[in-house]
């Protein structure tokens, strides 16, 4: 099978980094873009040039710094926006400058105040000043999901003609559906003169839950760009996240053939890092990198899982990046699952007496939702009697003293 190449567009230094709670310090920026040259990501926006000395200073760093992956500033379709991205871009060696202008009538009459007229005119003069400091240049229809389509393409060629390399139809609120999106894509490829000599590209918010998903239908449309942020954070419910798309690639690579320079070993310690810098973490339930992702609780679950991780896995954890698969213990547990820990723990236990320990843990699970290591160790202690013997394969040890006499509150 014919495999396309596909380009990761990581935007978690400028979409994700504009909303609430993810500001950065240029370190933090900087730490990061190092992170995503690590994962293989194709293209790293590292901000938005104008908007501040802060976001320059960054991208100038970031420019700096990081050498592999493409680097780019966006920026308004205005002379003074162009030009702060183009020196804030000077010690990158692949620089990219990336224009945006609203093609919706909703934004040109509310929030810009022009015509379509002036936007087309706009789009011409912008693109091709920044042509005069770049070879790479993207330019955004803002809101494309919502713009009248005639007017779209009519933009969409303006641009191409003065020199656009890539043409992004933002899904800006998060308002298309899969297929809606996917036609947008087609509807490029048929009508605008010379698109096969520029990339498609797609950028998509989650505020219906449906920014990965649209995606994917952009990337089977003909897009090869995607525009995407690690744990998915951005304006509002945030942007399509990078390591679900990731994942889906290779989880379905029958479904979805495409080629790319992503390792996905880096793709949980980028998580990990992200939510050590900016004020959260992923929910627990977030697909791939939640802490709950590959948690299993339920008694049937856990034995499947001992059995065969594919009973209840698509991908493993370590493909991931994952460390190690976590079994919580929780009233939902079954005695094999119990079983099993108390040997990682150090204890062998006859019938009867697991059989007991069962019993005390189902007290303690209907009390504390999780159950963890110490209350294992502390009702052996003192309901059983029996201290941990540390197992000859050296992996695995009982918790020091110190977590073994926390006994269980009555
Ligand atoms: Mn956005």
């Amino acid at each position: 099978m014919h495999q396309e190449r596909i380009f990761f567009f990581d935007t978690t230094l400028r979409d994700g980094e504009q909303s609430p709670g993810c500001s950065m310090y240029m370190a933090e920026k900087v730490r990061m873009a190092k992170q995503l040259e690590l994962l293989g990501v194709d293209v790293i926006e590292a901000g938005f040039a104008i908007a501040s000395d802060g976001d320059f200073a960054a991208v100038r760093q970031v420019a700096q710094e990081v050498k592999g992956p493409r680097i780019c500033s966006l920026s308004r379709a205005k002379e003074e926006d162009i030009v702060a991205a183009a020196r804030a871009l000077e010690p990158a060696v692949k620089p990219r400058i990336h224009i945006f202008l609203a093609s919706s009538d909703i934004h040109l009459e509310y929030k810009l105040q022009i015509s379509r007229e002036q936007a087309l005119e706009l789009t011409d003069k912008s693109v091709r000043l920044a042509r005069t400091y770049v070879d790479d240049v993207e330019f955004s229809p803002e809101d494309a999901s919502r713009s009248d389509r005639e007017f779209l393409c009519e933009m969409v060629q303006i641009a191409v003609d003065a020199g656009a390399t890539v043409i992004n139809l933002p899904d800006t609120v998060g308002y298309t559906v899969p297929r809606e999106y996917a036609s947008m894509f087609r509807l490029m490829k048929e009508r605008i003169r010379g698109v096969e000599n520029i990339v498609l590209s797609s950028h998509c918010h989650n505020d219906l839950g449906l920014a990965v998903a649209n995606s994917l239908a952009a990337l089977e449309a003909g897009a090869r760009q995607v525009e995407c942020t690690i744990n998915g954070i951005g304006e509002r419910a945030g942007n399509a996240a990078l390591e679900e798309l990731a994942a889906a690639m290779y989880v379905r690579h029958d479904q979805l053939p495409f080629q790319h320079n992503l390792d996905l070993k880096q793709l949980f310690p980028a998580s990990q890092m992200l939510s050590e810098v900016i004020t959260f973490a992923p929910a627990p339930n977030k697909a791939v990198v939640g802490s709950n992702a590959f948690s299993h609780e339920a008694g049937i679950h856990q034995h499947g899982m001992m059995s065969n991780p594919l009973c209840y896995e698509i991908m493993t954890p370590s493909q991931v990046g994952v460390p190690a698969n976590r079994m919580v213990l929780g009233k939902h547990s079954g005695r094999h699952a119990l079983n099993h820990r108390l040997k990682e723990l150090g204890f062998s236990l006859s019938r009867a007496d697991l059989d007991l320990a069962y019993q005390r843990f189902v007290e303690v699970a209907d009390r504390k939702k999780s159950v963890f290591d110490q209350d294992l160790v502390s009702i052996m202690l003192t309901h059983l009697r029996q201290s941990p013997v540390v197992n000859q394969h050296g992996g695995q040890h009982g918790p020091s003293s110190s977590t073994a006499v926390a006994a269980p509150q009555p």
